[in-house]
């Protein structure tokens, strides 16, 4: 399975995109009500099949509008909901068996400005070059396809962002594999830093660009701007959807950098191993920088590229000391403090580099992610 992402040009018909998602909004609504409604009297949730079956009665009875409404499109709503039921149940009772700690709450009834998408399975719809015909509107929308889908389609999803772009999903089975890389022989490990985003056991070093302080002065400007405009104003949507285009554009320029800069690594290494982040943890010691250089998403991108090239991708154990062992002799070195950049061990007297030697240490305790 694999899903290729399509941005649709800006054309004036789209706002009944956004109009059908806004129609749809109002079925999920109804849907978690009838759910809350027949938990009081029954004490218990209804079937997905129970759903599915009262959605029939609805359209003939007191929803006839929602005969305008693609069936399958409404039938996804549903199996979200139940899906949604299914993750809150399972964790209850993974809970009550001690398997994990963490709470998944009941399915919410989402509002309008968070409810932003719509998914299509097999029928009403249609796909002709580089157009998308939506049967139900008889309208068709293009979108800009910048490469090719392989194998067939299974699922179309259609999302709306909060500065009003429009993106086609489609999600294929049985696609080609992406073409392996040659290997190399090289292997390194890898140590996430603040000065320097990224060192190497090799003593390559990758300084980040730091998009957020470039973008820093767009962002201020445009928050100045939306604190001068009345609140519900006119001006104030406007400025309010300056800023979210703004972040949007620093989000997809640190984006883009970190899948060129997975992809330059996977074309050099056959194997790459990083440390395991505590993310909530350097959140609390660092604070916005953190978010900025955005680790986790990073990391997230390498595993995905090195999988997808077929290298090997690994992982130090959380609990691995990388920072103060000798990577040659192994001796702790407890007098190291956060200030040393360049120290020598006291017990085989090697130099070392505080984060290469971290990076080395990483290497050595990697285990397949
Ligand atoms: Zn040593």
């Amino acid at each position: 399975m694999k899903t290729e992402t399509y941005e649709f040009y800006h054309q004036s018909n789209l706002i009944q995109l956004g109009n059908l998602i806004d129609d749809l909004h109002g079925v999920h609504v109804h849907l978690l009500m009838l759910q809350r409604r027949y938990y009081r009297i029954y004490g218990k949730y209804a079937s997905f099949a129970r759903i599915c079956n009262h959605i029939t009665q609805l359209k003939q009875r007191t929803k006839p509008h929602w005969n305008q409404l693609p069936s399958q499109v409404i039938q996804q709503v549903a199996k979200r909901i139940h899906l949604g039921y299914e993750k809150f149940f399972d964790n209850i009772k993974d809970r009550k068996a001690g398997k994990t700690k963490r709470k998944i709450g009941r399915p919410k009834i989402k509002p309008n400005h968070k409810y932003n998408s719509l998914t299509f399975t097999q029928a009403g719809f249609k796909i002709e070059g580089n157009r998308l015909k939506i049967n139900c509107l008889g309208k068709s929308f293009t979108f800009w396809k910048h490469r090719e889908w392989t194998g067939s389609i299974k699922t179309v999803t259609i999302k709306r962002d909060r500065v009003g772009d429009y993106y086609l999903y489609i999600t294929c089975e049985d696609c080609e594999p992406s073409e392996k890389l040659p290997l190399t022989g090289n292997v390194a490990g890898a140590d996430f830093g603040i000065k320097t985003f990224l060192t190497l056991s090799d003593t390559t070093r990758i300084t980040s660009p730091e998009f957020y302080k470039q973008g820093f002065n767009a962002i201020r400007s445009a928050n100045k701007a939306l604190s001068r405009k009345q609140k519900g104003s006119k001006a104030w949507y406007r400025a309010k959807w300056h800023l979210a285009r703004v972040h949007k554009q620093i989000t997809h320029r640190r984006r883009d950098w970190f899948f060129k800069l997975a992809l330059r690594l996977v074309r050099k290494y056959d194997t790459l191993a990083i440390e395991t982040l505590n993310l909530e943890g350097m959140k609390r010691l660092w604070g916005r920088k953190i978010s900025d250089i955005a680790f986790g998403e990073f990391a997230l991108i390498l595993q995905w590229t090195f999988a997808k090239h077929g290298k090997t991708f690994l992982k130090a154990g959380r609990w691995a000391a990388t920072t103060k062992p000798c990577s040659a002799c192994g001796h702790p070195n407890e007098n190291l403090t956060l200030q040393d950049r360049q120290w020598i061990c006291p017990d085989c007297g090697s130099h070392h580099d505080r984060d290469v030697n971290a990076a080395i240490n990483i290497l050595q305790a990697g285990v397949p992610a």
